[in-house]
């Protein structure tokens, strides 16, 4: 029997995964696809990213770097309320790399990293999670039984004292434990223009109703435009508007879901979840590849898959990291759906040079931006 059976290698399950295996523990990880496919995401991230990659692959996953925002409060050509710093705020990132590169990490770390495994079933038992396997024939390959594994080709039983959820928004883990949803679930969509641009500057639309549309420069890997709005809205359509907007054809349409707000548990008897599976996101951005890791990262540190007990210091721990930030973040998204008139006095008010970290709505009030502000 495995310590940890972890469902999905994204960045939350490959972290995972990493974290406990290096501390000794006995981890499987399963994937239903192929590492880092299919993508649905733009890979904007905070430089703080390179604390949980090698240093080699820091040249290979960087594809540009932005120092700053403009906003505006409607489409291409409309004001724009720059806000920026003097170095590099974030980083864009290839992102099936990031992922390939984080599930490698955990393999190094000790990890059963298994891709072509798909979690149909889970279910706890006082002492034991089991769940139920479906596992894709690779080419000249007649299936078999793994290690710490039962089962027929196609399928497998595997056995595990926990299992981490790290299965994204739409988590089998959450829902076959009858774990609560998310408070909301955003359709982001993107897709790209291959004309190189360096531009160290994102674009930001308050065009889509409660979110955004953006405009990414990503280097020679071209530009990424992209929106996310909540159910309901015509997601294809207001895309179609904001590329017509900017006179561009994009190609290599993308589609994903962004949960926005964690349920008020994360854990039950012997699971928990991670990352988007429990919508450990950024509510302003819809970010969550540096939350999940971060969240990851406590689960590693406080959970012993000998004690259900210590689930708790799991749920208490990763709220100290990231719930006051969640909650600061959804302030800051309220504010995406302000009258026009309030938005452009604000940002004309707010716009310039920040001291703020992009993961850290509470930087926002701290003694150095507030300083800034009063001058
Ligand atoms: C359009 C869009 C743009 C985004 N842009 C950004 C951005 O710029 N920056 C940022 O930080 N975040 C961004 N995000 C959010 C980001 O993609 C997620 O927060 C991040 O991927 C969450 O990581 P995760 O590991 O929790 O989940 P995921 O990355 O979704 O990984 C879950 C894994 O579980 C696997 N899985 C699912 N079900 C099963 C199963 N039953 N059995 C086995 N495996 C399973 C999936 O195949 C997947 O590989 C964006 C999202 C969208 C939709």
């Amino acid at each position: 029997m495995y310590d940890f059976a972890v469902v999905g290698v994204g960045p939350a399950g490959a972290r995972f995964a990493r974290r406990a295996a290096a501390a000794g523990h006995d981890v499987v990880a399963l994937e239903k696809g192929e590492i880092g496919t299919p993508l649905a995401c733009s890979g904007h991230v905070s430089t703080d990213i390179w604390e949980y990659v090698p240093d080699a692959a820091e040249s290979e996953l960087r594809q540009n770097r932005v120092r700053g925002a403009r906003f505006h409060v409607g489409g291409p050509g409309s004001r724009s309320y720059p806000f920026y710093k003097r170095e590099a705020v974030s980083n864009v990132i290839d992102r099936v790399e990031l992922d390939r590169t984080l599930a490698e990490c955990a393999r190094e770390a000790g990890a059963d990293v298994r891709e072509g495994h798909t979690v149909t079933g889970i279910e706890e038992r006082d002492d034991r999670v089991v769940l139920e396997v479906s596992v894709a024939g690779r080419d000249g390959d007649d299936g078999g039984t793994a290690t710490g594994a039962t089962g027929s080709v196609g399928t497998e039983t595997i056995e595990a004292r926990m299992v981490a959820g790290c299965d994204g928004p739409v988590s089998r883990v959450r829902r076959s434990l009858g774990m609560p949803e998310p408070g909301e679930t955003l359709h982001g969509v993107l897709a790209f223009d291959d004309a190189p641009d360096d531009g160290d500057f994102v674009d930001v639309h308050l065009t889509a109703p409660r979110f955004f549309a953006w405009r990414i420069p990503r280097g020679d890997a071209g530009v990424e435009y992209g929106l996310a709005a909540p159910p309901g809205e015509d997601v294809t359509e207001l895309f179609d508007a904001l590329t017509d907007a900017y006179d561009v054809e994009t190609d290599r349409f993308c589609s994903g879901a962004i949960p926005i707000g964690p349920p008020d548990t994360v854990t039950s008897d012997r699971a928990f979840l991670i990352g988007d599976a429990a919508a450990q996101t950024k509510p302003f951005t819809g970010g969550g590849i540096l939350y999940g890791m971060t969240a990851a990262d406590v689960a590693a540190d406080r959970i012993d898959p000998a004690e259900p007990a210590t689930l708790a210091d799991y749920e208490a721990g990763w709220r100290a990291e990231l719930a006051t930030e969640i909650r600061l973040g959804k302030l800051i998204r309220a504010c995406y759906s302000l009258p026009e008139p309030v938005q452009r006095v604000g940002l004309r008010a707010l716009s310039g040079e920040i001291g703020v970290h992009m993961d850290r709505p509470s930087s926002f009030f701290s003694r150095k931006q507030l300083r800034r502000l009063l001058s």
